[in-house]
């Protein structure tokens, strides 16, 4: 297969020959963490120096740092289980109009059991601000969740700002902030947002799908959602996926090491921008990102699944949205309340650090030469 020129690293990035690596190793080296004896013993080693490496990049204490199957399980145990905690004093919750759907569905399937959910709507630019989230909180206010980079505009909410108000109103309401898109990704260790609970996931920064990690604050007493052999400090039960879990601090490690990952991101972003502008002037900016590695933007008029759908035949990789939407227009994007030409032509670019000047060039021809070729919904 002929190689792909590939802009949607916010859906899945390439596995790392770091993390490939661990995982082969660590399938040739299969004992069970809970056994007693010599293999087990390596096992349940190697797990706790995986664990150290998550942490450290997290900017916490590795007691913090619970393994789990994905970002999505990751948002439902904290959601479900962060909601129950303080039952007694209410059941409203507070999220935003443009969280992945393992968030808004998440919260949805709750309402349907009672819960109350306040959706706080962006600006044009999609932002939501902590005055806005401080308004919207109530007595009976139990549990906010806010991400921190939007998978779709890359806009990064004040996530911190967010916890001080919340925890200014009342210390007892949990906070949960979906970090999926901004571990690694961003300069800070994301523990120190101060948020009680946060979800992350190891396909997005070079392990294989099938592996993520809830950081869960000291002192929060979260109960489990998988129940069984007590693994994880009985908070997680399932045999530890051993093998994904080295390969997930293979990655996180080889990212720690690259410095100026995040400078590099922003560079081959900064250029893509400026060359597409130049080169197809009727393409809308809809959000240049705060993140480095992602933006959106729009060709007006234009039907954006018809425009990947081209550009995947000609080997360029882009979307017109999360990935998770398959075809549907962006709730996200909608939300903003973008003029409709603007919502049908959406795209979303992605990046990584690795991204080269010869590939932007030939997604911005390859773009060009459509936004030439196709009829727009005015012709
Ligand atoms: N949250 C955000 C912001 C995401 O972008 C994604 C994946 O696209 C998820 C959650 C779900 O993560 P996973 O694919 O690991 O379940």
């Amino acid at each position: 297969m002929q190689p792909l020129t590939y802009f949607d690293y916010a859906a899945t990035a390439p596995v790392r020959p770091e993390a490939a690596a661990a995982l082969t190793d660590a399938l040739s080296r299969f004992g069970n963490p809970s056994s007693r004896y010599e293999y087990g013993r390596q096992a349940a080693q190697r797990l706790k120096e995986d664990r150290e490496t998550v942490a450290r990049a997290l900017g916490c204490s590795p007691a913090e740092v619970f393994f789990t199957s994905c970002g999505t399980e990751s948002d439902n145990w904290a959601i479900r289980r962060g909601a129950e905690l303080n039952r007694r004093k209410g059941r409203h919750i507070v999220t935003t109009a443009i969280e992945h759907a393992a968030v808004l569905e998440t919260c949805r399937d709750l309402e349907r059991s009672g819960y109350e959910v306040t959706y706080l709507k962006p600006d044009r630019a999609g932002r939501i601000g902590a005055e806005q989230l401080a308004a919207a909180l109530r007595p009976d206010t139990v549990l906010v969740s806010m991400m921190l980079v939007n998978n779709e505009t890359g806009v990064i909410l004040p996530v911190a700002d967010c916890v001080k108000a919340v925890k200014a109103f009342d210390p007892s309401i949990l906070f949960h902030c979906d970090a999926v898109q901004g571990f690694l990704k961003t300069p800070d260790p994301l523990a120190r947002l101060g948020a009680d609970l946060i979800a992350v996931s190891g396909h997005k920064i070079g392990a294989p799908k099938g592996i993520g990690a809830l950081y869960v604050k000291k002192g929060v007493r979260l109960r489990p959602l998988l129940t069984g052999g007590g693994q994880e400090d009985g908070l997680r039960s399932g045999t530890e996926a051993t093998a994904q879990i080295a390969a997930f601090a293979a990655a996180v490690r080889a990212a720690l090491e690259d410095g100026d990952r995040l400078a590099r991101t922003a560079a081959i972003k900064d250029y893509t921008l400026s060359q597409l502008k130049q080169a197809i002037p009727k393409l809308e900016v809809i959000s240049p990102g705060d993140a480095p590695h992602i933006c959106a933007l729009t060709l007006p008029c234009y039907k954006s699944e018809v425009v990947v759908r081209v550009l995947g035949d000609r080997g360029v990789c882009v979307s017109s949205g999360s990935a998770c939407h398959r075809g549907k227009p962006s709730h996200v994007f909608a939300a903003m309340n973008l003029p409709k030409p603007w919502l049908d032509g959406a795209l979303r670019l992605s990046f990584s650090p690795d991204s080269t000047r010869q590939e932007a060039d030939t997604l911005v021809q390859t773009l060009k030469d459509a936004a030439d070729s196709l009829f727009t919904t005015l012709s």
